[in-house]
């Protein structure tokens, strides 16, 4: 039997943390022959611990054979204690009299003492998945503030919004999502994401030679970026499955490798693309061996260009605000 890893999860009370950790523990994530130490943080008021411990229970109550140990605390440092893994899912709503400055720096504080915490007591090579949001932000923020971590393995989530576009175009051109391949979704995890269709095949086929491209402006890159709220609208509650779904397929690929075939994953910028280095930004990767790796090479004409200048605007006014946050914290 091999060692558990430990997986730290916060927020896991909430909407995605009840999908999230039932899969995790039923080995969907990490594969069938991984033990898995499960560590929940929770905030330290009655009605979240009290929440936790009702979802602790239904993890014991479903027996999971790979589920080696499970708690649930509100203190960083003992949930990121000698974590291989933490989703950082918990963070804070926007509600109706925040402006977007409010809740980046309600959210920087969490992220601030969360990267201090992974920095301080976690697994050197800890591999850090933010979902929350401003997810790119919060994943730049917890990054500088851990500073004995490999940059490289912060990260955050646009998996959803890649698989949003797969079943899209799997729709449109009545194929498999599984023959549609190179497909990425560039950019910030937010209303100026770019799927990239350009650089993507079906059993060889160059998908824009399949599609016409007022649809694909008009249609697909709008639907992927307002999907969320049309979710919200259909269920009156966001994406929670489908958003633990992609945080399941994200850490696997990572972990697991994406056989060769490209993936989405906001990672710190190299300096690929004229993306300015150190931004936490939606890139195609491949993962291998535990690792990412940026794809490099890929054809970018002024179309590209158009949509990476307003997803670097809108990542760098909020790398502002927070760089500001941190240096007073
Ligand atoms: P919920 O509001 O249902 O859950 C959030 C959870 O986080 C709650 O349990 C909350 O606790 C907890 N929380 C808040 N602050 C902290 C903290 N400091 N430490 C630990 N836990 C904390 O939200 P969802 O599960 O629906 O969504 C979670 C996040 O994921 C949101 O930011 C959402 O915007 C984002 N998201 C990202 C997506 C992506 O593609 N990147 C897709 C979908 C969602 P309490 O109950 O005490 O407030």
């Amino acid at each position: 039997m091999k060692t558990p890893m430990k997986v730290a999860v916060t927020g896991a009370a909430g909407q995605i943390g009840y999908s999230l950790l039932f899969r995790i523990a039923a080995g969907d994530m990490l594969g069938e022959d991984q033990p898995i130490d499960l560590c929940m943080l929770e905030r330290d008021n009655e009605a979240s611990i009290k929440a936790a411990r009702g979802v602790m229970m239904e993890l014991d109550d479903c027996a999971f054979p790979l589920l080696n140990k499970v708690c649930s605390t509100s203190d960083p440092s003992e949930c990121f204690r000698d974590a291989d893994i933490a989703m950082l899912v918990g963070a804070r709503p926007r509600t109706a009299d925040m402006q977007r400055a409010d809740l980046l720096a309600a959210n920087a504080q969490i992220f601030v003492q969360q990267g201090r915490a992974i920095n301080n007591v976690a697994k050197p090579d800890i591999k850090v998945l933010v979902v929350g949001n401003p997810c790119n932000t919060n994943a730049y923020i917890a990054r500088k503030c851990a500073p004995n971590i490999n940059p490289k393995n912060f990260t955050a989530m646009m998996r959803l919004d890649h698989n949003r576009t797969l079943t899209q175009v799997a729709q449109k051109i009545n194929c498999k999502v599984t023959d549609i391949e190179g497909l990425c979704v560039w950019g910030n995890h937010g209303g100026t994401m770019f799927p990239d269709l350009t650089h993507s095949t079906v059993k060889g086929k160059p998908v824009m030679t399949m599609i016409d491209k007022t649809w694909y402006l008009s249609d697909l890159v709008p639907t992927v970026a307002g999907r969320g709220g049309a979710i919200i609208k259909a269920r009156g509650h966001s994406s929670a499955a489908s958003a633990a779904n992609a945080a399941i397929d994200h850490i696997r690929s990572w972990i697991k490798g994406s056989n060769d075939q490209i993936v989405t994953m906001a990672v710190p910028s190299d300096g690929s693309y004229g993306i300015p280095e150190g931004l936490t930004f939606g890139f195609p990767v491949v993962c291998k061996d535990g690792d990412y790796e940026i794809v490099k090479g890929l054809e970018i004409d002024d179309f590209h260009k158009e949509f990476f200048a307003k997803n670097i605007k809108a990542l760098e006014e909020e790398k502002a605000i927070v760089d500001e946050i941190i240096a007073k914290s």
